[in-house]
């Protein structure tokens, strides 16, 4: 059984409901249990142009997927949740990146693990905070080390909890 992290953000069509809609897809998998889901956080989007701002959080899941076949389900909720890939940075409904995957290390661009970005942030780094201990060892720091270096200062702040039981935010 292996133990994966999963970002997810939303800034289109209800973003909080997509993410919710996200994580039971998710979970609906036979071979992934969602484990642990951090709070909701709303961040500002990146760009281009104006846009709504994120609904972002983190997911600890367990599954029998490889890192490769996992990276194709989460595709696939993208998919049935109507994301567009169109320019980089647009508005989308769902985005789902594998943050870390076991202890993985991958330099294939299709699956880069750990992602390359998230210790750059904040949105990333603020959800995932809510699950990692102290102890856990991510580019030799930890979690409130890399939050403290973070040099996205964008504000991010909790909208929402997660209620694993009943699988919904409040
Ligand atoms: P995005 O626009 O963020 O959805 O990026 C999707 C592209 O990034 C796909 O072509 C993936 O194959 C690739 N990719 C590389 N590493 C990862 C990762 N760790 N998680 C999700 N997608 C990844």
């Amino acid at each position: 059984m292996s133990t994966a992290f999963i970002a997810l953000g939303s800034n289109l069509c209800k973003p909080v409901s997509q993410v919710e809609k996200a994580l039971c897809a998710i979970d609906k998998h036979y071979l992934i249990k969602l484990e642990k889901v951090s709070a909701f956080y709303s961040s500002p989007a990146i760009g281009p142009g104006v846009q709504p701002s994120y609904c972002n959080a983190v997911a600890q899941i367990s599954t029998l997927l490889s890192s490769e076949k996992l990276l194709k389900v989460l595709q696939k909720v993208e998919e049935n949740q109507g994301r567009q890939r169109e320019r980089k940075w647009a508005a989308r409904t769902i985005d789902l990146d594998i943050l870390m995957y076991d202890q993985l290390s991958s330099t294939c661009r299709q699956l880069l693990l750990p992602h390359p970005r998230m210790h750059k942030r904040a949105f990333v780094l603020k959800p995932l905070s809510d699950l990692l201990t102290e102890n856990f060892v991510l580019r030799n720091e930890s979690i409130s080390q890399l939050l403290d270096k973070c040099r996205d200062k964008s504000k991010v702040k909790l909208i929402r909890r997660y209620d694993l039981k009943a699988r919904r935010s409040f």
